[in-house]
Order: C-alpha cells, then sequence, then structure tokens
C-alpha cells in the first residue's frame, strides 16, 4: 500500500475542546496539525449544554480550594489531587482567556460573567450548594468549540478533516507518529511527529442507552492500549440521570441547577429523602442510583414503571426560552413533551468516560508495571475524556469542559516545548504494519456477521450488565458475552468494497476497538470489589479504602488479554493538604 508521508512538530490526534486548546496553543509556537474523525466542529464537545465551571465568585463568595474539595469528593477519592489542584486553580484564569479569545458567556446585570448551580458544587466544603458553571445558555460547549476553533485557524493551525487514526507509532519508547487513513479517498497517511497530543474523546457508545455521539468509539485509548500504554479506573462510566426515556439524549444538570426536580410516580420528591441538604443537585453517581432505586421499589412513571418525571415548568414558559431554549427543543423532538407544561420522562444514561490514558497532573502520559506508573513518555500527551486523572471514580458536571482547557492548553504548551528543545526521532522499520493488517483484514471481510450483529448485542449486555447496578454474576455474563462477540468478530463481513467514503470499514474498525473497550470495563470492573462513584457493586457495597483507594491500570498482555494492575491515587496536593477520605454524605 502506497503511504504518503506528512512531518510535524505537533500532531494533535481530535478536534474536540481538547485537541482545539492545545492546537491553538502549539500553533502560537510550532508547526502543528490536527487529525480528526469528523469536522472539527461536528466533535462531540459541541453539544455539551449546561456550562464550564470556575470559582469566579460572580455570583456569591466561591474559591478554588472549594471548588478543589468538591472534585476530590465527588470523585469518591480517586482523583488524584495534584490535577484537581491544578485544574481548578487555573479555573478562572481560563475562562478569562476563553472569554477574551471571543467566548459569548451569558451575562449578569452588571455585566459580569454569569454562573449557575450544578451537582456536587458547593461553598464552604460542602454546607450549600454554590453557583460555579460559566454557561452559554444551554449552548456552552457549541458556544466553546466554535470560539476554539476560529481560534486555531487564525494561529494556522492545519487541519485533516475525516482522517481515521489507525496506529500510533512508538520507537524505542518514544510517540513518533500516527498511522491514518483518509475516509473521502482511502488514501494512507503517515504522520511523523516531534510531540503528539491524543484528544479523542469518549467511549460511550458501548453502552445502549447513553448521550454520546456516533464518534464516541474509544478509539483513542484503543490505540494507546495497542501501542502498549495503560488505561487507568476503565470501569468508571458516569451514568447521567437525566437521559431521555427511550433515547438516551441528554438533559443536562443545568435544568436542575435552574430550579427543576425529579418525581417519582406517587408525585413525590424523593432526593429530599437521598440527599437533604442538596437534593436533586448531588453528585450525578448518587442521583442516578436513586432513580434506579425507585424504579426496581416500583415507584417508577409510566405503564412500565420504568422511568422518572423531570419537572420544570414553573419556571415558567419565559425563563426556560430564555435560559434552556435546546432542552425545550430536545424534549420536544425526542420526548413528544413541551416541558413549559408537561413533565420530561427521563432514565440514567451513559455519559461519560471517568478514567482514561494515563496522565500525569501535566498531561505528560505515563507509564509502567508492577504498581509503578511514573516513567514519562518522551513526546507523548494526552488531554480531554480520553485522558485520566482529575476525574476520579464520578466527574462533577462542568468539570469536564474544564478539563478540556486546562490540560488542553497545557498538554499543547508542552508538546510545543518538547518540539522546539528536540530532534525528531525516526519512524522504526516496522512503523504502520499493525494499523494497516487490521485496515487490510476488515476490507476484505467476506464472513457472516454484520456491524449490527455485534453492536446491538455487545451495547445489551453492557447495559444490562455493567450498568448502574453491578454484579459478579451479571459482570462475568458480559465478559462471557463479549468472547462470544469477538468470536463473531472474526468470521465479518463488509459489503462496500470501494475506497471512497467506505463507512462499512471505519465501523468494522470502530467495533474492533469497542469490543476491546468493552472487555477492559469489564475485566477490570470485575476486580475492583467494593463500590465507589459511578462503579456501584451490590455484592460489595461499601467503599474499600483500605484495599481499593488506588487507581487501575489496565493493559494487553501480547496475547490480547487484558493485564490488570494498580497504582497509588496521588493524594499529596501541589500546594494545600490533602483531603483524606471520608464517609460519603451530602
Ligand atoms: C450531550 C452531552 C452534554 C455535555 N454537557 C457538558 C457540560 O455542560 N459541561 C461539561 O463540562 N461537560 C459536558 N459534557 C462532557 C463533555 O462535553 C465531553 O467530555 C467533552 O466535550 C469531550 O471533549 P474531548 O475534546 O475530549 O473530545 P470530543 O469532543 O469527543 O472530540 C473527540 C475528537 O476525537 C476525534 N476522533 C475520535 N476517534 C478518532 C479517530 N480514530 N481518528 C481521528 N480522530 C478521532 C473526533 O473526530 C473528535 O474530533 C457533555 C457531554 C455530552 C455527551
Amino acid at each position: 500500500m502506497k503511504i504518503e508521508n506528512h512531518v510535524y512538530d505537533v500532531l494533535v490526534v481530535g478536534a474536540g475542546g481538547a485537541g482545539l486548546n492545545a492546537a491553538q496553543v502549539a500553533s502560537q509556537y510550532v508547526k502543528t496539525a490536527v487529525i480528526s474523525e469528523v469536522y472539527p466542529t461536528r466533535s462531540h464537545t459541541i453539544s455539551a449544554q449546561g456550562g464550564i465551571s470556575a470559582s469566579l465568585g460572580n455570583m456569591e463568595e466561591d474559591n478554588w480550594l472549594w471548588h478543589m474539595f468538591d472534585t476530590v469528593k465527588g470523585g469518591d477519592y480517586l482523583g488524584d489531587q495534584d490535577a484537581c489542584e491544578y485544574m481548578t486553580k487555573l479555573a478562572p484564569s481560563m475562562i478569562i482567556e476563553l472569554e477574551h479569545i471571543g467566548m459569548p458567556f451569558n451575562r449578569t446585570k452588571e455585566g459580569k460573567i454569569a454562573q449557575r448551580p450544578f451537582g456536587g458544587h458547593t461553598a464552604n466544603f460542602g454546607e450549600r450548594p454554590v453557583k460555579r458553571a460559566c454557561y452559554v445558555a444551554d449552548r456552552t460547549g457549541h458556544a466553546m468549540l466554535q470560539t476554539l476553533f476560529e481560534k486555531s485557524v487564525a494561529q494556522g493551525t492545519q487541519f485533516y478533516s475525516e482522517f481515521y487514526a489507525l496506529e500510533l507509532v512508538v520507537n524505542n519508547g518514544t510517540a513518533v507518529g500516527v498511522l491514518c487513513f483518509d475516509m473521502k479517498s482511502g488514501q494512507l497517511h503517515m504522520f511523523h511527529a516531534k510531540a503528539i497530543v491524543l484528544a479523542s474523546g469518549g467511549n460511550c457508545r458501548i453502552f445502549e442507552t447513553n448521550s454520546n455521539a456516533h464518534i464516541n468509539t474509544g478509539d483513542g485509548v484503543a490505540m494507546a492500549m495497542r501501542a502498549g500504554f495503560s488505561w487507568s479506573d476503565p470501569e468508571f462510566f458516569q451514568f447521567h440521570p437525566t437521559g431521555i426515556y427511550g433515547h438516551g439524549n441528554l438533559i443536562t444538570e443545568a435544568v436542575r441547577g435552574e430550579g427543576g426536580y425529579l418525581l417519582n410516580s406517587k408525585g413525590e420528591r424523593f432526593m429530599e429523602r437521598y440527599a437533604p441538604t442538596i437534593k436533586d443537585l448531588a453528585p450525578r453517581d448518587i442521583v442516578s442510583r436513586c432513580i434506579g432505586q425507585e424504579i426496581i421499589e416500583g415507584r417508577g412513571c409510566g405503564a412500565k414503571k420504568d422511568y422518572i418525571n423531570l419537572k420544570i415548568d414553573h419556571m415558567g414558559h419565559d425563563a426556560i426560552m430564555e435560559k434552556l431554549p435546546g432542552i425545550h427543543e430536545l424534549a420536544l423532538v425526542f420526548a413528544g413533551v413541551d416541558c413549559t407544561k408537561e413533565f420530561i420522562p427521563i432514565v440514567p444514561t451513559a455519559h461519560y468516560q471517568n478514567g482514561g490514558i494515563s496522565t500525569n497532573h501535566f498531561g505528560d502520559v505515563i507509564t509502567g508495571k508492577n504498581g509503578e506508573y511514573n516513567t514519562v513518555v518522551p513526546g507523548l500527551y494526552a488531554a480531554g475524556e480520553c485522558a485520566a486523572s482529575v476525574h476520579g471514580a464520578n466527574r462533577l458536571g462542568t468539570n469536564s469542559l474544564l478539563d478540556l482547557v486546562v490540560f488542553g492548553r497545557t498538554a499543547g504548551e508542552r508538546a510545543a516545548k518538547y518540539a522546539k528543545e528536540n530532534k525528531i526521532t525516526d519512524l522504526p522499520e516496522n512503523a504502520g504494519k499493525e494499523g494497516m493488517a487490521r485496515l487490510t483484514k476488515y476490507a476484505n471481510a467476506n464472513g457472516k456477521y454484520r456491524f449490527n450483529d455485534i453492536y446491538e448485542k455487545l451495547t445489551n449486555t453492557m447495559q444490562l450488565n455493567v450498568g448502574v447496578f453491578r454484579t459478579e454474576e451479571l459482570m462475568k455474563r458480559a465478559i462471557a458475552d463479549i468472547n462470544e462477540l469477538e468470536g463473531m468478530l472474526k468470521d465479518y463481513r463488509i459489503d462496500d468494497r470501494s475506497t471512497v467514503y467506505n463507512l462499512d470499514l471505519i465501523e468494522a474498525l470502530e467495533i474492533d476497538n469497542m469490543l476491546m473497550v468493552a472487555k477492559t470495563a469489564a475485566v477490570a470492573a470485575l476486580a475492583r470489589k467494593e463500590s465507589r462513584g459511578g462503579h456501584s457493586r451490590e455484592d460489595y457495597p461499601e467503599r474499600d479504602d483500605a484495599t481499593y483507594l488506588k487507581h487501575t491500570e489496565a493493559s494487553l498482555n501480547p496475547d490480547g488479554s487484558i493485564n490488570i494492575d494498580y497504582r497509588p491515587v496521588r493524594l499529596t496536593p501541589l500546594t494545600v493538604p490533602s483531603f483524606p477520605p471520608k464517609k460519603r454524605a451530602y
């Protein structure tokens, strides 16, 4: 196969908020390119709704230490505290920077950036909810992605849209390139670079009910694992409490931040029972479990008693149309309800991958084995949803957009510095061989099973068996199902043999990645015999800090099976005293 070669100082994989912020920063110093499976402004960041957190204190007193405490506690103490401090301390300056490059935030009457409350964000170490989320109506991600895209274009970033990354190329432990496939023509491209930033987003498409875009198939973590690196905390997914019943599309937490609340079939505001202090604004893992509990105990709504109602009409027509216009539209289109007059039927929906490629608090990818993961991989960075560190076992709402800009910027800066100070490392002799082999295998796949035969079963078993509530028996069932599906993948078929825009082929590559990602998550979840954050086991209902206050590190064995190791949580912040694990209470 003929391969077209490109040489860059910095290559960014992914054009969501994390990738674009890394790119616009790196482009200020060195020659930078971005590759993306979709046109940049179609990345999932575009659909972020509710806001981006920062302790600006524009509406009431706030400070970064409270924000840091909430992030550590919300993550059930699995977040690395150096990263939590780094992110929350930088947050206010990041908002000002976004504002200066053109992000049109909502304003207060005095002209300050307006802020709204969000789940798990509190004043004075858990005392009361605080208004910390900056927002652009309920289209915050849209405004952010457009702003960052324009800035990257202005800085001269080179974009390769509809390029699909196949293989991360490593030479002697140094990241040196990425093999890509141009979806428009079928042409292969090798991007040879001094530094690479992985910003490929999440993977919640592996669940049947999810809020994610079609591209969120975990290609980045799968690619990193194939290249020999590990995935931190793969068992921790976030199930957002309010996905539209039957569809999974997100109804932002900002709805509850603005005064909306949940009701069971008896018309009871049940969150008052579970979390008397912050009620409907408890962290997402807690609210999702409470919804599950209400449904299990027979207080769900509708004929099948299998959803919960979200009430928002009391906000009034004008306030809804001003602050939550996108939600009004989503509820109308997907649930067929007018939320200015009717309840919105909701269920928890798989929303976010809490873990990711292992990094230190600067976004440098780290590697290791046998519990020691302190080796920085030269030239490799990860940022955004595909990277690990700050969110621990459960991410707080609005902390992801913040993570994108903070760690995207830091990774971009560090990649540019690394590129300036180092010569380019040669590509190894077999560069791209693994990716090309996989591509050829699927391009010629002439077997029995098609994408949907595998995808439907995969998402169904993940939803039922590795969902909001987990047990050993259920997770073993999921692993057995995935093993069977891996067998079916060996007998795969695509019908489209063309080289131009062959989505049949892309789906094959994605289902391959999704099976690996799902199996890694299920194996890691089975190994963690405790309940923490988004990982809730009925057979081990308590958090067990004595044994499991540690990150899972999952990697691939040479035979393709999953290796589970652990590394200590970084409990020492950069400058402040650490927050010791305490019992959960809200
Ligand atoms: C509906 C919804 C609402 C949300 N609301 C909020 C909110 O209000 N506040 C908040 O903080 N968070 C929110 N989140 C979470 C947040 O939006 C995401 O975590 C975040 O946007 C992810 O950004 P990212 O830059 O990491 O990746 P993404 O924006 O997902 O982008 C991934 C990029 O990687 C590229 N890519 C992937 N695979 C490949 C491949 N194989 N080859 C080439 N390119 C590839 C894609 O093309 C894309 O450009 C929301 C999420 C959803 C789903």
